[in-house]
């Protein structure tokens, strides 16, 4: 018999959340101009917009916090952070900062001169701006699976070496200011890259002094995906993969919190002391001294601790993604399109087959998001045209092949109750699609525009 597996915590403490009435909902929505980023929590019943600082900490990171060192230079909590991140992703330097896009800044900055090119797989929305910012342009190399919501490719994450030589061959390699490799790539649906592609990435660019920097936000979940599907690795570790993906890296971004489990911090790390230094100077002046960065010392305590917890055994990272594909199956069953295979973070449904009878320029997904929120009040977020903005060169829309709504789960939060009912939202509402008509701008903001833009629904014909 197929045994169950359950999460590997029992619950301390509990938040209580209640349910809205539809007349509400729809008032609720309207007031945020159809932006699910722009709801109170409040008027929210399970709340999947993010698994960003969303996290349940443990009660050994609430302990951690009581012991923090608010020194303002040299907390013993800044070495027990610079400690973990050693032991467990193999950077000597530690750079801390607020949180993941803290760190790209700092990153792009010290890297990035006006004219260079960034390779990377996919985009970020924060990374890429501030790629953009520094005067760089980014590139995607990510092979053509991560662009094909259907195609069941088990490393939609991997960069297509043919692509990135190709990049290399037209500007030169002192003109790429680093490849930007990012794992369990969250715009493709949280989806991992090989170890196999990993070491050849890092092997093509170290042979022509390219460096390779890690988005390593995800590395985990990325990890856990090679030990369920490379060859080689079904014996091995999490940590133990972990180690090795970032043995094939010059430095990484990582915004903490994702995979280290705390709801604020982030950091950049780095090999050579050089980079360090350079980075260490622009840190006191855009974060804070370069021994707290952007963080509080209790922070840098409960961060330490969730670094060592994410891998401590595999047991969580099963569970966590375990419960993404319990979602993910639950609506695939139904026959509800949507990216395959699920990703490690989050289920991705498709608004462009979904909503076969919208345009891209009519915001499929964010129409969808909304409608979601109407019927149950699960709040999901828009991740297609409106949150890739527009080209600044051109002024363009972008249009992204994938025009997706993100279920995106916290991790420890929700129980498998909470994704039945988001399920049968779900399909509910997948039922009513033709019911769903489109949106327009009523605002739209010049930079990452997805966070702020508000919207109407576009006038019907009588
Ligand atoms: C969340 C995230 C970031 C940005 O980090 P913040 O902490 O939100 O600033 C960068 N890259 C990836 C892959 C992310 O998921």
């Amino acid at each position: 018999m197929n045994r169950s597996w359950a999460e590997p915590w029992k619950i301390k403490m509990v938040e209580p959340i209640s349910v809205t009435t539809r007349e509400h909902r729809e008032a609720a929505i309207v007031e945020a101009g159809y932006n699910t980023f722009l709801l109170k929590s409040d008027d929210v019943y399970i709340d999947l917009l993010t698994d960003s600082g969303t996290t349940a900490m443990s009660d050994r990171q609430w302990a951690a916090m009581m012991i923090g060192d608010e020194s303002y230079a040299g907390a013993r909590s800044f070495y027990k952070l610079v400690e973990a991140v050693h032991d467990v992703y193999g950077y000597e330097e530690l750079i801390p900062t607020h949180q993941g896009r803290g760190a790209e800044h700092i990153l792009s900055q010290i890297l990035i001169s006006p004219g260079d090119v960034i390779p990377g797989n996919m985009y970020f929305t924060t990374t890429r701006y501030h790629q953009e910012r520094a005067g760089g342009t980014f590139v995607d190399v990510i092979i053509d699976e991560a662009h094909d919501p259907t195609s069941m490719h088990p490393f939609k994450g991997n960069i297509d070496l043919d692509k990135l030589a190709a990049v290399v061959e037209e500007f030169g390699a002192e003109r790429v200011a680093y490849v930007s490799f990012e794992t369990n790539v969250n715009l493709a649906g949280g989806q991992p890259a090989s170890m196999a592609n990993i070491k050849a990435v890092y092997d093509y660019c170290s042979q022509r002094g390219i460096l390779v920097m890690l988005d390593a936000t995800r590395a985990v979940e990325n990890a856990y995906m090679i030990q369920q599907r490379e060859a080689g690795y079904e014996d091995s570790s999490v940590a133990s993969i972990l180690s090795e993906i970032t043995s094939y890296s010059d430095g990484a971004t990582v915004s903490s919190k994702k995979d280290n489990l705390v709801n604020i911090g982030g950091f950049l790390a780095v090999r050579d002391p050089e980079l360090a230094r350079k980075a260490r100077a622009l840190l006191v002046a855009f974060e804070g001294l370069h021994t707290y960065g952007g963080m509080a010392g209790r922070d840098m305590e409960a961060l330490a601790e969730g670094i060592r917890e994410m891998v401590r055994t595999d047991d969580h990272v099963r569970s966590r993604v375990g419960q993404v594909e319990y979602l993910g199956n639950r609506l695939i069953k139904f026959g509800v399109p949507v990216v395959t295979p699920i990703g490690g973070h989050g289920v991705f449904l498709d608004a462009a087959r979904i909503l076969e009878h919208l345009d891209q320029d009519e915001f499929p997904a964010q129409a969808l998001a909304a409608a979601i929120y109407v019927d149950s009040g699960v709040r999901g977020m828009e991740r297609g045209i409106v949150s890739a903005g527009r080209d600044p060169l051109t002024g363009e829309n972008r249009r992204p092949n994938l025009e997706l709504v993100r279920l995106t789960i916290p991790r420890r939060v929700y129980t498998q109750s909470h994704m039945d009912v988001v399920a049968e939202s779900v399909i509910e509402v997948f039922n009513n699609r033709e019911s769903i008509g489109g949106l327009t701008f009523t605002y739209e903001p010049e930079d990452l525009r997805f966070f702020q833009a508000r919207f109407a629904p576009i006038a019907q014909d009588a």
